[in-house]
């Protein structure tokens, strides 16, 4: 039989391969993007509720109505935006899947879709999969800005769309004032289409603001953002999200919805219109997020390790550039196994072999996670 694979050059993600090898060594794992402490107890109890209450069959197709009409309210809340939620909002079991949608409603063979390295590793085998081909541009390092002028430079008769991902993952940076004048600047008159990655729209830190495309009607009127609870709740594991595009684009997108899974788990949706009709429940969290990575970076001041900025995310990343000469990948897998601590290589977000000798830590962690994780750094690598 003849069989050839769609996505040749695809491996297993480094996520994946980080946290086997971390459980495997019994390191610390400040590697893939996850909580380790508890939610509150509030809203797996909501969703209990929502279980015995028999809220246990299909919920509407495009997401339960109440959740639509709680999210459009907050996004009038933080981006002054007219999102109506009949129209312009569903329910996805979780953000790659609204991101995968959106490529897959839109994209055709012969597109080019202009993607910053580094960059999140579901986004090149999604776009591939449609036909597609990604078009590369570099973040500048150490701050991972976007040259602008670099961006013009690849835009062609047949680039369909731009991905934006901020809070950025893996680097923690954020699009400016000046990104988003930029942006609006290069797209104005075109088809240029956008697809905008928000998951960590409420981890926002150093003063600076989340300037989501909700907040620019120009903008909005060519995006589909993309949102995940499980980063709002600390509950990665429920794997729900939803997408916001206009209602031309949002149409679309439902096609490819409604034939791929249709509708999402009804309890959480349940549970969650109640817990997200008070506002705190998601303005407190960059503060409670933003006190852990201040933390970390207390911590990390005994290490050889030197950090880059990180303004947003779970992330931020450190340079060993005092420590080895070792590509990232090497040097990730090393520090799991002798020190017991896994990170995530940052080289593992290019595909074009870019390795700047970076490692990318996760500090959503409980605060005595991040100081056995440092200490272990400390033993092996002190600072001189
Ligand atoms: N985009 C980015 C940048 C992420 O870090 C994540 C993390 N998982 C996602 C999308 C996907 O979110 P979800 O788990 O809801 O699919
Ligand atoms: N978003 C998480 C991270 O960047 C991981 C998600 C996943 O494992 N696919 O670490």
């Amino acid at each position: 039989m003849m069989f050839t694979s769609k996505l040749p050059n695809v491996g297993t993600t480094i996520f994946t391969v980080m946290s086997a090898l971390a459980a495997e060594h019994k390191a610390v794992n400040l590697g893939q993007g996850f909580p380790d402490f508890p939610m509150e107890p509030a809203l797996p109890e909501l969703v209990h509720r929502a279980m015995l209450d028999g809220w246990n069959q299909y919920t509407h197709t495009n997401g339960y109505a109440p959740l639509r009409e709680v999210l459009a309210k907050k996004i009038k809340l933080l981006y002054q935006a007219e999102v109506h939620p009949e129209t312009m909002i569903t329910i996805t079991p979780g953000g790659t899947y609204a991101i995968y949608s959106a490529f897959t409603a839109v994209l055709r063979p012969g597109d080019e879709v202009i993607v910053f390295q580094p960059c999140y590793d579901s986004y090149v085998p999604n776009i591939e999969l449609n036909g597609a081909t990604p078009v590369f541009v570099n973040l500048e390092f150490p701050d991972y800005r976007i040259n602008w002028e670099k961006v013009k430079e690849k835009i062609t008769p047949r680039t369909r769309m731009i991905v934006l991902n901020s809070p950025h993952n893996p680097t923690g940076a954020v699009l400016s004032a000046e990104d988003i004048a930029a942006l609006r600047e290069l797209v104005a008159g075109t088809d240029i289409l956008l697809l905008s990655d928000e998951v960590y729209e409420h981890l926002v830190y150093n003063g600076k603001q989340h300037l989501s495309m909700l907040r620019y009607p120009d903008l909005l009127a060519r995006a589909f953002v993309c949102f995940s609870f499980g980063k709002v709740f600390h509950c990665t594991g429920w794997k729900l999200g939803y997408c916001v595009a206009p209602p031309d684009l949002m149409r679309e997108f439902r096609k490819v919805h409604q034939f791929n899974c249709f509708s999402c788990f009804s309890p959480a949706q349940v549970a969650l219109t109640a817990y997200f009709s008070d506002p705190w429940t998601y303005l407190g969290l960059s503060g409670f997020m933003e006190q852990k990575k201040i933390y970390f970076g207390q911590l990390m001041a005994a290490t050889a390790f030197t950090p880059l900025a990180s303004h947003g995310s779970y992330f931020q990343c450190f340079s060993y550039e005092n420590i080895s000469k070792e590509p990232a990948i090497a040097f990730a897998k090393r520090l799991t196994t002798e020190a017991g601590v896994a990170a995530i290589p940052v080289s593992a977000f290019y595909l074009d072999g870019t390795d700047d000798r970076v490692l990318r830590f996760c500090f959503a962690k409980k605060e005595e996670t991040l100081e056995q994780a440092v200490a272990l750094l400390q033993k092996k690598f002190p600072a001189h």
